[in-house]
């Protein structure tokens, strides 16, 4: 699981997604959970729009980018062809991007800062578009890593809510590489619980039945679905 060594066949893809959705639901199921609660977000980046028009084909239709450029490259015109297409940005945002970010994605999932906050605030109000967001919380505080960190999650979020009144939905996080996902899983989804918001982000290619075990409503899975990813231009 998620260790294919190549870019995926469409074939190949439409196989892989079948097999992502099933994992799954039977993880949902293991943990008496209605599968319908788990939103796919099939990852794409670095992969082209032919790439996403084969998993379109498949019936996907949540897709995951995390640089805005990119996403402004490949989605535009997919978007007009499928209305129902949701896209998420799930990397780091540069403020001086916030008005692209709004103008082109759904939702929102890296939400990590004051100042992001304030300038996806007013974007929004010159834009009248509100993606929902969420907030990215750096459960391993690893300094290198963006996120607030867990015990400044509910100011943050109350933050957002209360003075800017921005469409908050939910948490995101990203463990440490090397270490057991299990308990940030269990934090994310405690703390998400403790500000009352229902969206949890959480899972990849590698660990995404053991988020869906531990309450993840999205997953975000790239190499399981699409293969090994291209290299980026240099
Ligand atoms: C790339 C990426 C993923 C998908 O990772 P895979 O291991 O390929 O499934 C998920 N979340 C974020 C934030 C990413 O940047």
């Amino acid at each position: 699981m998620g260790t294919e060594e190549r870019e995926a066949s469409p074939e190949r893809l439409a196989r892989n997604l079948a097999a992502v959705r099933e994992k799954i639901s039977a993880a949902a199921r293991l943990a008496k959970r209605d599968p319908a609660e788990v939103t796919l977000v099939a990852v794409s980046k670095t992969h082209g729009e032919d790439l996403v028009a084969a998993a379109l084909a498949a019936g996907q239709r949540v897709f995951g980018e995390n640089r805005v450029q990119e996403a402004q490259a490949k989605f535009p015109s997919l978007k007009q062809r499928f209305p129902d297409l949701e896209l998420h940005l799930i990397g780091p945002l540069q403020t001086n991007k916030a008005a692209d970010a709004v103008a082109l994605f759904d939702v929102i999932q890296s939400l990590d800062r004051p100042k992001l906050a304030r300038a996806l605030a007013k974007e929004m109000a010159k834009q009248g578009r509100r993606p929902n967001c969420l907030v990215q919380v750096n459960t391993g505080e690893e300094p290198q890593k963006a996120g607030v960190a867990p015990a400044e999650a509910e100011d943050f979020v109350a933050f957002c809510r209360g003075e800017l009144d921005l469409p908050l939905g939910g948490l995101m996080c990203i463990p440490p590489a090397e270490e057991d996902p299990a308990p940030h899983f269990a934090l994310l989804r405690r703390l998400a619980e403790r500000c009352g918001l229902p969206l949890v982000s959480m899972g990849m290619s590698g660990d995404f039945e053991t988020a869906v075990e531990l309450g993840a409503t999205h997953v975000r899975v790239g190499t399981a679905i699409f293969g090994a990813r291209p290299k980026p231009a240099p």
